[in-house]
């Protein structure tokens, strides 16, 4: 039989990272040394804290059972606390708090409760790609907003001309941002607000790394502003701020119209977040202050030797506040995918071609900090020697 595929999967971008995937299963497999700064996921292990938490409420047997599709509410209410104590946004657990699957679960369907074929929905590039596909499947037209060096990696809001503004209904926005790397001020927020209402456009902040941050910086909320509930959802995640990714919890805050919309989008797909994940999760929030400054010090000093040296070494690259990505242009004539691949043939090192993130990533890689110090050293050496001795 012929298996055809539906025209949304047609309609999704190329998978870019394909042939670097390749040869990176080559070299491993040749038994290369090779360093790996490809991938977006903290390598370091979740709090035990955390995975006792989990073994102890997966013994109790009430929670094997479906969970309530909005979430415990002890979990909606951490969620709410942790929200207050870090951003002072106030959020009511009934119906201004929604756990989700993993941040990017709601990312991905939010479009389909308010997107009709033929809207528009404003996306970043270079960005994280579910704000592409989920609109994609939701039947929207796409509208990118680059994000360029001169604007330091932030949209030019002003340049969205009345039309396309008229007609988009969501946009999403990420910061601290992958895979740039760049930051934002509450300016930037009030501009969106300020964007939003004039053109009736939910915003969909998508706030991951604000917990991954140095030398003092704190990144502010989308929620932190005045307006930003009236107009949209901010996403966060507990995936990246205390190491667990594969657990699969995060939560969309704000305006509780939004979050019902998504909510009747969840309710008909998926069945809830294990209650014992749940527990755990509720565990995270209530003690996880204590784990980030050890994590961003890590990050912080993995940071430093990455850009440190290879800025020495005459490759120059910007550190970032925030996030475990390095945004590095590229240099000599390459553009991003040539050098993601001779860096991957000549000193074993994988990096993520920019392009990958969408048009206007060209010129760029990404590297991400999920490395031990000692192996960063070894990468800037291994770079300052092939091309830049
Ligand atoms: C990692 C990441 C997330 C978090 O995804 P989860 O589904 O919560 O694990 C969200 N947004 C961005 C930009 C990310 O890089």
């Amino acid at each position: 039989m012929n298996i055809d595929y539906a025209e949304r999967l047609k309609l999704l971008p190329p998978y870019l990272f394909e042939e670097i995937d390749k040869a990176k299963k080559k070299a491993a497999g040749e038994g290369r040394p090779i360093i790996d700064l490809g991938v977006g996921d903290p390598d370091t292990p979740t709090p035990q804290f955390v995975i006792e938490e989990l073994y102890k409420a997966s013994c109790d047997p009430t929670t094997h059972k479906y969970a309530l599709n909005r979430g415990l509410v002890g979990l909606r209410e951490e969620m709410a606390k942790w929200y207050k104590r870090r951003f002072n946004a106030d959020l009511d657990p009934a119906d201004e708090v929604l756990p989700l699957l993993g941040s990017k679960e709601g990312i991905a369907h939010i479009p389909l409760a308010f997107i009709d074929p033929g809207d528009e929905v404003l996306v970043p590039s270079p960005g994280y790609p579910p704000y592409n596909s989920g609109a994609i499947f939701a039947g929207a037209r796409v509208h990118f907003m680059p994000l360029l060096k001169e604007n330091n990696f932030l949209p030019d809001l002003d340049s969205i001309e009345g039309d396309v503004a008229r007609r988009c209904k969501l946009m999403h926005i990420n910061y601290p941002n992958n895979p740039t790397g760049a930051v934002c001020d509450k300016a930037f927020y009030e501009k969106v607000v300020e964007f939003a209402k004039k053109n009736e456009i939910i915003v969909c902040s998508d706030a991951a790394y604000s917990e991954m941050c140095f030398d003092g910086y704190e990144p502010p909320s989308f929620l932190e502003v005045d307006g930003a509930k009236d107009v949209g959802v901010e996403f966060h995640s507990l995936s990246k701020t205390f190491n667990m990714t594969g657990w699969r919890v995060g939560m969309a805050v704000g305006n509780r119209e939004v979050l019902n919309g998504l909510a009747k989008v969840k309710a008909n797909i998926d069945s809830g977040i294990f209650t014992a994940v749940q527990l755990a999760g509720i565990e995270a929030l209530k003690q996880g202050d204590k784990v980030k400054n050890a994590m961003n010090e890590i990050y912080t000093k993995r940071r430093d030797v990455l850009v440190d040296g290879l800025n020495e070494a005459g490759w120059e690259i910007k550190k970032p506040l925030a996030t475990f990505y390095i945004w590095a242009p590229v240099f000599g004539d390459h553009d991003s995918f040539s050098l993601a691949k001779v860096l991957l043939e000549k000193t074993d090192i994988v990096v993520t071609p920019g392009n990958g993130f969408g048009l206007s990533g060209e010129g760029y890689v990404r590297m991400a900090l999920t490395v031990d110090p000692e192996k960063l050293a070894e990468a800037v050496d291994r770079i300052k020697k092939t091309f830049f001795g």
